[in-house]
């Protein structure tokens, strides 16, 4: 999957004298879900403390920086933005005073009512700090008559409609929380007497904290001291977590929703091979979340696995991008091809998705220019043929290659001897059972239905 934007990473952490510190080790494992900006806010006796900066977690959180975040609350997060709109004012946590006390919050998903609430509350004289449809749960919760703060969050959630998974904080306590359907993971951890809430548990591998249990959808966790606790949700709703969670957002050696990643992958790659098997030499991944995905292929076709591309880690997401006349080189200074693998060999590239195709068709073409004979395409996910409105940068719908192509055009299109998707049953019997999934960028069935096409837009190009 290239050109499909990740969302965001969140992390709080609450119990301990070096939660800042924790929390930058921790995000630096969520790196993969946002590299435009990076934030921690942390509470030493309600005093607040933040630090943020655009850019990667390793230019951001410098020793000095991080020796000014002292307390033993932090929240953190990883923005990912649309190239442009992401300005250092819009980097979260958000931070709001109100009542004499500050409030930090860190958001991943969307909010699909956001501008409505904006509008109204503008209406009424809010100011608003930020663009972020976040910023609207820290104006309700000012708001809110109730007194205790994880009473003033739930009142706030209740009233927004769409994907969350966020953390926050007023310095005495650490509150995370899922949206009904579960759009967006976060999980539980524990590290001595000190608790953290995180989106993949990769985070709290870093810091050598022990993974409890994911916060169930439409669940409030509640952490003061030592001690944590949970307000179950109000009503229940059929879930809709996020399927591409497993096909590509979270990193293989992550639990996401109760389930590790990496075997969901292979699965999703044995599948592949079982409902489309190929006629090859070698099967090969377009590095690196398409890994696992071909290693299963590879294992059920009885196919050999190589290493046939090789993607260079040290390109950032905001690397320099070529004049339009070297533009051809963009996919060269992310991948290189091993002409002493390919040479002569009918090689089955397996990738998790395809976008718009303008990156896949430009390693077709580097495949076979390194000597690959035929090129078989397989994709371990359906045709993505809708845009995501749930905290997801999608390109609009006519420029989602499988929106507006056949099969057979898109293997013109791209070059290849054939490409083959799995299908979305066969999708959802290799995910996890029971959990109850989001399809909508395969089937265009939305859970939550967005009216208008200026929200439409915004959500797409906005997700945090
Ligand atoms: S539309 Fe697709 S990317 Fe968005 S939440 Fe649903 S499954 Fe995930």
């Amino acid at each position: 999957m290239r050109h499909w934007k990740e969302e965001c990473g969140v992390v709080g952490i609450a119990g301990t004298d070096c939660a800042a510190e924790l929390v930058s080790l921790a995000l630096y494992a969520l790196q993969h879900r946002g590299q435009e900006g990076s934030g921690i806010v942390s509470f030493e006796d309600g005093a607040l403390k933040a630090h943020r900066g655009l850019g990667l977690v390793s230019d951001v959180y410098t020793a000095d920086a991080l020796a000014g975040l002292d307390g033993t609350i932090a929240v953190g997060h990883n923005r990912y933005s649309t190239t442009g709109s992401c300005s250092a004012e819009n980097l979260q946590p958000i931070v709001a005073h109100s009542r004499g006390s500050a409030i930090a919050l860190s958001h991943n998903g969307n909010l699909v009512n956001a501008l409505e609430l904006r509008n109204s509350l503008e209406d009424q004289g809010a100011i608003f700090q930020t663009t972020m449809d976040s910023e609207v749960i820290v104006h309700m919760m000012a708001r809110s008559r109730q007194h205790a703060f994880e009473d003033r969050v739930r009142e706030a959630l209740g009233r927004v409609v769409g994907a969350y998974s966020v953390i926050l904080s007023d310095g005495q306590k650490l509150v995370g929380a899922r949206d009904p359907r579960g759009f967006r993971p976060l999980c539980i951890g524990r590290l001595g007497d000190a608790h953290i809430l995180a989106s993949e548990s990769c985070a709290l591998d870093l810091i050598g904290a022990d993974y409890l249990r994911e916060v169930e959808p439409g669940e409030l966790v509640v952490i003061e001291g030592s001690r944590i606790w949970s307000i179950p949700p109000v009503e229940k709703v059929d879930p809709k977590h996020c399927i591409f969670e497993y096909i590509y957002f979270s990193r293989p050696d992550s639990v996401v929703f109760g389930h590790a990643v990496d075997p969901v992958r292979r699965r999703l790659g044995q599948t592949l091979a079982e409902e489309h098997p190929a006629d090859a030499d070698l099967v090969i991944a377009v590095p690196d979340s398409s890994n696992s995905a071909a290693l299963g292929f590879a294992e059920r076709s009885k196919i050999p696995f190589e290493i046939g591309l090789i993607r260079n880690h040290y390109v950032g997401r905001t690397f320099i991008q070529p004049t339009p006349r070297l533009r051809d080189l963009r996919v060269k200074i992310k991948y290189n091809a091993v002409k002493d693998v390919l040479n002569g060999k009918r090689v089955v590239v397996v990738d998790d998705s395809i976008v718009r195709g303008t990156t896949m068709k430009k390693l077709v073409k580097m495949l076979k220019k390194a000597g690959a004979s035929e090129v078989h395409l397989r994709i371990s996910s359906p045709p993505i043929q809708h845009p995501c409105y749930y905290g997801i940068d999608t390109p609009t719908r006519n420029e989602l290659l499988a929106a507006t192509h056949t099969i057979e055009e898109i293997r013109r299109y791209l070059e290849v001897e054939d490409v083959e998707y799995l299908s979305r049953e066969s999708l959802l019997r290799a995910a996890p059972q029971g959990l109850g999934y989001c399809t909508a960028c395969f089937d265009g069935e939305y859970s939550i239905p967005v009216e208008g096409e200026h929200t439409k837009e915004i959500l797409e190009r906005n997700p945090v």
